[in-house]
Protein backbone atom coordinates (compact mmCIF):
# COMPACT_ATOMS: atom_id res chain seq x y z
CA UNK A 1 0.00 0.00 0.00
CA UNK A 2 2.58 2.86 -1.45
CA UNK A 3 0.05 5.12 -2.25
CA UNK A 4 -1.12 6.77 1.67
CA UNK A 5 -3.81 9.14 -0.35
CA UNK A 6 -6.30 5.97 -0.18
CA UNK A 7 -5.66 4.84 3.48
CA UNK A 8 -8.53 5.11 5.76
CA UNK A 9 -9.09 8.81 7.44
CA UNK A 10 -9.26 9.05 11.62
CA UNK A 11 -13.29 8.68 11.97
CA UNK A 12 -12.37 12.33 13.49
CA UNK A 13 -11.35 13.94 10.40
CA UNK A 14 -7.58 15.09 11.11
CA UNK A 15 -5.87 14.01 8.04
CA UNK A 16 -2.48 13.79 9.55
CA UNK A 17 -1.86 10.13 10.68
CA UNK A 18 1.78 8.68 12.47
CA UNK A 19 3.24 5.35 11.88
CA UNK A 20 2.47 3.14 14.68
CA UNK A 21 2.85 -0.55 13.06
CA UNK A 22 3.11 -2.23 10.27
CA UNK A 23 -0.79 -2.50 9.96
CA UNK A 24 -1.89 0.79 12.30
CA UNK A 25 -0.98 4.07 12.14
CA UNK A 26 -2.10 6.58 14.70
CA UNK A 27 -4.55 9.57 15.36
CA UNK A 28 -2.39 11.74 17.72
CA UNK A 29 -5.23 14.44 17.59
CA UNK A 30 -7.89 11.97 19.44
CA UNK A 31 -5.97 9.60 20.37
CA UNK A 32 -7.22 6.41 17.89
CA UNK A 33 -5.14 3.47 16.27
CA UNK A 34 -6.53 3.54 12.53
CA UNK A 35 -6.07 0.39 10.72
CA UNK A 36 -4.32 0.61 6.90
CA UNK A 37 -6.03 -2.00 5.88
CA UNK A 38 -8.75 -1.83 3.34
CA UNK A 39 -12.56 -2.21 3.81
CA UNK A 40 -13.77 -5.82 3.54
CA UNK A 41 -17.38 -5.82 1.97
CA UNK A 42 -19.60 -8.50 3.26
CA UNK A 43 -17.26 -9.54 5.72
CA UNK A 44 -19.55 -10.79 8.27
CA UNK A 45 -21.12 -13.49 6.45
CA UNK A 46 -22.02 -16.91 7.50
CA UNK A 47 -18.29 -17.82 6.85
CA UNK A 48 -17.49 -15.01 9.20
CA UNK A 49 -19.41 -17.13 12.13
CA UNK A 50 -18.83 -20.91 10.86
CA UNK A 51 -15.15 -20.78 9.92
CA UNK A 52 -13.29 -17.47 10.59
CA UNK A 53 -13.94 -16.79 14.06
CA UNK A 54 -12.66 -20.72 14.72
CA UNK A 55 -10.16 -20.79 12.54
CA UNK A 56 -9.06 -17.43 12.01
CA UNK A 57 -9.29 -16.13 15.88
CA UNK A 58 -9.36 -19.89 17.55
CA UNK A 59 -12.60 -18.97 19.55
CA UNK A 60 -15.05 -22.11 20.35
CA UNK A 61 -17.79 -23.20 17.88
CA UNK A 62 -20.85 -20.78 18.36
CA UNK A 63 -23.01 -23.07 19.59
CA UNK A 64 -20.91 -23.65 22.84
CA UNK A 65 -19.79 -19.99 22.82
CA UNK A 66 -24.13 -19.02 23.40
CA UNK A 67 -23.41 -22.09 26.50
CA UNK A 68 -20.38 -20.30 27.67
CA UNK A 69 -21.43 -16.79 27.50
CA UNK A 70 -24.26 -16.90 29.40
CA UNK A 71 -22.57 -17.46 33.18
CA UNK A 72 -19.80 -15.97 32.11
CA UNK A 73 -19.56 -12.29 30.07
CA UNK A 74 -23.13 -11.78 29.66
CA UNK A 75 -23.67 -12.21 32.90
CA UNK A 76 -21.08 -9.70 33.48
CA UNK A 77 -22.71 -7.36 31.18
CA UNK A 78 -25.86 -7.76 33.05
CA UNK A 79 -24.81 -6.42 36.34
CA UNK A 80 -23.36 -3.70 34.82
CA UNK A 81 -26.41 -2.69 33.16
CA UNK A 82 -28.51 -3.11 36.23
CA UNK A 83 -26.33 -0.88 38.58
CA UNK A 84 -27.47 2.09 36.02
CA UNK A 85 -31.28 1.39 34.44
CA UNK A 86 -33.16 -1.38 36.10
CA UNK A 87 -36.31 -3.30 34.03
CA UNK A 88 -37.77 -2.74 32.63
CA UNK A 89 -36.58 -0.54 29.99
CA UNK A 90 -36.36 -1.09 26.21
CA UNK A 91 -33.18 -2.20 24.62
CA UNK A 92 -31.22 -2.70 21.78
CA UNK A 93 -27.95 -4.62 21.45
CA UNK A 94 -26.76 -4.12 17.99
CA UNK A 95 -24.02 -6.87 16.66
CA UNK A 96 -25.65 -9.74 19.59
CA UNK A 97 -24.00 -12.45 17.84
CA UNK A 98 -25.48 -15.59 18.91
CA UNK A 99 -28.42 -13.71 20.91
CA UNK A 100 -27.22 -15.47 24.11
CA UNK A 101 -26.98 -12.03 26.09
CA UNK A 102 -30.73 -10.91 24.19
CA UNK A 103 -32.00 -13.93 26.06
CA UNK A 104 -30.64 -12.89 29.41
CA UNK A 105 -32.16 -9.14 29.34
CA UNK A 106 -35.39 -10.79 28.23
CA UNK A 107 -35.37 -13.14 31.08
CA UNK A 108 -34.20 -10.60 33.69
CA UNK A 109 -36.99 -8.61 32.65
CA UNK A 110 -36.12 -6.14 30.21
CA UNK A 111 -37.89 -5.71 26.38
CA UNK A 112 -34.60 -6.75 24.60
CA UNK A 113 -34.10 -6.81 20.39
CA UNK A 114 -30.82 -7.26 18.73
CA UNK A 115 -29.64 -6.86 15.63
CA UNK A 116 -26.61 -8.50 13.16
CA UNK A 117 -25.06 -7.96 10.19
CA UNK A 118 -25.54 -11.66 8.95
CA UNK A 119 -29.09 -13.61 8.45
CA UNK A 120 -27.79 -16.42 9.38
CA UNK A 121 -26.60 -15.72 12.66
CA UNK A 122 -29.59 -13.82 13.14
CA UNK A 123 -31.66 -16.79 12.41
CA UNK A 124 -29.53 -19.06 14.85
CA UNK A 125 -30.20 -16.76 17.52
CA UNK A 126 -34.08 -16.59 17.46
CA UNK A 127 -33.54 -20.62 16.93
CA UNK A 128 -31.39 -21.22 19.80
CA UNK A 129 -32.75 -18.68 22.43
CA UNK A 130 -36.12 -17.48 21.28
CA UNK A 131 -35.03 -14.15 20.94
CA UNK A 132 -36.12 -11.22 18.42
CA UNK A 133 -32.78 -10.24 16.14
CA UNK A 134 -32.89 -8.51 12.90
CA UNK A 135 -30.68 -9.02 10.20
CA UNK A 136 -28.96 -6.24 8.40
CA UNK A 137 -27.33 -2.86 9.40
CA UNK A 138 -28.80 -0.95 12.11
CA UNK A 139 -29.25 2.35 9.62
CA UNK A 140 -32.21 -0.30 7.50
CA UNK A 141 -33.87 -1.07 10.53
CA UNK A 142 -37.63 -0.16 10.84
CA UNK A 143 -37.18 1.52 14.61
CA UNK A 144 -38.71 5.06 15.50
CA UNK A 145 -36.47 7.77 16.83
CA UNK A 146 -36.68 7.43 20.92
CA UNK A 147 -37.20 4.12 21.20
CA UNK A 148 -34.75 2.56 22.97
CA UNK A 149 -33.95 3.25 26.42
CA UNK A 150 -30.54 1.37 25.98
CA UNK A 151 -28.34 0.41 23.10
CA UNK A 152 -25.37 -1.94 23.85
CA UNK A 153 -22.77 -2.16 21.55
CA UNK A 154 -20.60 -5.22 22.83
CA UNK A 155 -17.03 -5.39 20.83
CA UNK A 156 -18.48 -3.55 18.40
CA UNK A 157 -17.94 0.27 17.19
CA UNK A 158 -14.11 -1.11 16.77
CA UNK A 159 -15.68 -2.59 12.95
CA UNK A 160 -17.36 0.30 12.20
CA UNK A 161 -16.41 1.18 8.96
CA UNK A 162 -18.22 5.03 9.56
CA UNK A 163 -18.51 4.76 13.50
CA UNK A 164 -19.92 8.71 13.36
CA UNK A 165 -22.72 7.63 10.94
CA UNK A 166 -23.34 4.87 12.61
CA UNK A 167 -23.74 5.64 15.96
CA UNK A 168 -25.13 9.02 15.13
CA UNK A 169 -28.13 6.84 14.05
CA UNK A 170 -28.03 4.78 17.14
CA UNK A 171 -28.40 8.07 18.92
CA UNK A 172 -31.67 9.30 17.26
CA UNK A 173 -32.94 5.81 18.76
CA UNK A 174 -32.39 6.38 22.17
CA UNK A 175 -34.74 8.60 24.09
CA UNK A 176 -34.02 12.02 25.80
CA UNK A 177 -32.44 10.18 28.92
CA UNK A 178 -31.14 6.91 26.75
CA UNK A 179 -27.98 5.44 27.42
CA UNK A 180 -24.84 3.95 25.61
CA UNK A 181 -23.40 0.95 27.18
CA UNK A 182 -19.74 -0.10 25.31
CA UNK A 183 -17.51 -2.71 25.11
CA UNK A 184 -14.41 -2.08 23.20
CA UNK A 185 -10.79 -2.74 23.26
CA UNK A 186 -8.33 0.31 24.97
CA UNK A 187 -5.36 1.52 23.72
CA UNK A 188 -3.61 3.01 26.19
CA UNK A 189 -1.89 6.26 24.61
CA UNK A 190 1.44 6.23 25.90
CA UNK A 191 2.38 2.54 24.90
CA UNK A 192 4.62 2.39 21.60
CA UNK A 193 3.75 -1.12 19.25
CA UNK A 194 7.64 -2.06 20.63
CA UNK A 195 5.92 -1.62 24.23
CA UNK A 196 3.06 -4.11 23.43
CA UNK A 197 5.25 -6.15 21.94
CA UNK A 198 8.45 -6.52 24.31
CA UNK A 199 5.49 -7.39 27.21
CA UNK A 200 3.54 -9.67 25.10
CA UNK A 201 0.44 -7.25 25.75
CA UNK A 202 -2.84 -9.14 25.55
CA UNK A 203 -4.54 -6.03 23.46
CA UNK A 204 -1.66 -7.12 20.34
CA UNK A 205 -4.59 -10.44 20.01
CA UNK A 206 -7.11 -6.97 18.83
CA UNK A 207 -4.15 -5.64 16.24
CA UNK A 208 -2.04 -8.27 15.35
CA UNK A 209 -3.72 -10.02 11.95
CA UNK A 210 -6.77 -8.48 12.68
CA UNK A 211 -6.94 -5.27 11.17
CA UNK A 212 -8.81 -5.87 8.45
CA UNK A 213 -11.87 -6.33 11.08
CA UNK A 214 -10.82 -3.32 13.90
CA UNK A 215 -10.61 -0.39 11.96
CA UNK A 216 -10.07 1.98 14.74
CA UNK A 217 -9.20 0.90 18.08
CA UNK A 218 -10.13 3.81 21.04
CA UNK A 219 -8.55 5.33 23.72
CA UNK A 220 -10.40 6.58 26.62
CA UNK A 221 -9.60 9.80 25.54
CA UNK A 222 -10.96 9.35 21.80
CA UNK A 223 -13.90 7.68 23.15
CA UNK A 224 -14.39 10.73 25.12
CA UNK A 225 -14.37 12.72 22.03
CA UNK A 226 -16.25 10.60 20.10
CA UNK A 227 -19.35 10.25 22.47
CA UNK A 228 -19.48 13.99 22.57
CA UNK A 229 -19.57 14.41 19.23
CA UNK A 230 -22.78 12.53 18.93
CA UNK A 231 -24.11 14.60 21.86
CA UNK A 232 -23.18 12.38 24.72
CA UNK A 233 -20.64 13.38 26.75
CA UNK A 234 -21.11 12.09 30.20
CA UNK A 235 -19.08 8.69 30.35
CA UNK A 236 -18.77 6.53 33.36
CA UNK A 237 -15.75 3.76 32.72
CA UNK A 238 -16.18 0.64 34.80
CA UNK A 239 -13.94 -2.69 35.21
CA UNK A 240 -13.92 -4.43 31.99
CA UNK A 241 -14.85 -8.27 31.84
CA UNK A 242 -11.07 -8.33 29.98
CA UNK A 243 -8.03 -6.19 31.21
CA UNK A 244 -7.46 -5.31 26.99
CA UNK A 245 -10.91 -3.61 26.90
CA UNK A 246 -12.43 -0.55 27.89
CA UNK A 247 -16.34 -0.83 29.74
CA UNK A 248 -18.50 2.55 30.01
CA UNK A 249 -21.50 3.95 30.25
CA UNK A 250 -22.22 7.05 27.92
CA UNK A 251 -25.11 9.38 28.37
CA UNK A 252 -26.43 13.05 27.30
CA UNK A 253 -26.64 13.90 30.92
CA UNK A 254 -24.48 12.47 33.83
CA UNK A 255 -24.79 8.44 34.02
CA UNK A 256 -27.24 7.44 36.85
CA UNK A 257 -26.80 4.53 39.34
CA UNK A 258 -28.40 1.88 41.05
CA UNK A 259 -28.20 0.10 43.86
CA UNK A 260 -27.35 -3.70 44.16
CA UNK A 261 -30.83 -4.37 46.71
CA UNK A 262 -32.68 -2.46 44.39
CA UNK A 263 -31.66 -4.85 41.11
CA UNK A 264 -32.00 -7.88 43.19
CA UNK A 265 -35.10 -6.41 44.22
CA UNK A 266 -36.41 -6.15 40.77
CA UNK A 267 -35.14 -9.61 39.51
CA UNK A 268 -36.53 -11.47 42.28
CA UNK A 269 -40.13 -9.96 41.72
CA UNK A 270 -40.48 -12.61 38.43
CA UNK A 271 -40.18 -16.29 38.84
CA UNK A 272 -37.67 -16.54 35.84
CA UNK A 273 -35.74 -13.46 37.31
CA UNK A 274 -34.65 -15.79 40.40
CA UNK A 275 -32.98 -18.11 37.66
CA UNK A 276 -30.56 -15.24 36.56
CA UNK A 277 -30.32 -13.53 40.22
CA UNK A 278 -28.64 -17.12 40.61
CA UNK A 279 -26.40 -16.56 37.90
CA UNK A 280 -25.27 -12.75 39.52
CA UNK A 281 -25.10 -14.47 42.40
CA UNK A 282 -22.63 -16.85 41.51
CA UNK A 283 -20.75 -14.42 39.07
CA UNK A 284 -19.97 -12.46 42.05
CA UNK A 285 -18.51 -15.66 44.13
CA UNK A 286 -16.23 -15.43 41.19
CA UNK A 287 -15.56 -11.97 41.49
CA UNK A 288 -11.48 -12.44 41.76
CA UNK A 289 -11.22 -14.22 38.62
CA UNK A 290 -13.49 -12.17 36.13
CA UNK A 291 -15.49 -9.36 37.99
CA UNK A 292 -13.07 -6.50 38.42
CA UNK A 293 -10.26 -7.60 36.26
CA UNK A 294 -7.25 -5.58 38.03
CA UNK A 295 -4.71 -4.04 35.16
CA UNK A 296 -1.84 -6.28 33.58
CA UNK A 297 0.99 -4.76 35.48
CA UNK A 298 2.57 -3.31 31.79
CA UNK A 299 -0.43 -1.37 30.91
CA UNK A 300 -0.58 0.52 34.22
CA UNK A 301 -0.10 4.47 33.57
ZN1 LIG B 1 -8.50 11.12 15.23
Amino acid sequence: MSDTSTERACWCGHPALEPYSDEYRVCRACGTLVSRAPRTAGLYNQEYWTERQTQHHGLPAIGERARLDLPGRCTHWLARLLAVRLPPARVLEVGCAHGGYVALLGWAGYEATGTELSPWVARFANETFGVTVLAGPIESQPFQPGSFDIIILNDVIEHLADPVATLGHCATLLAKDGLFVIQTPEYIEHLGYEQLRASNDLFLKHMDRNNEEHLYLFSRRSAGIFFSRIGFAHLDFSAPVYSYDMSFVAGRGPVPSTDTASADEALARRPVGRLVLALLDKARESADRWWAVQRLEGRKE
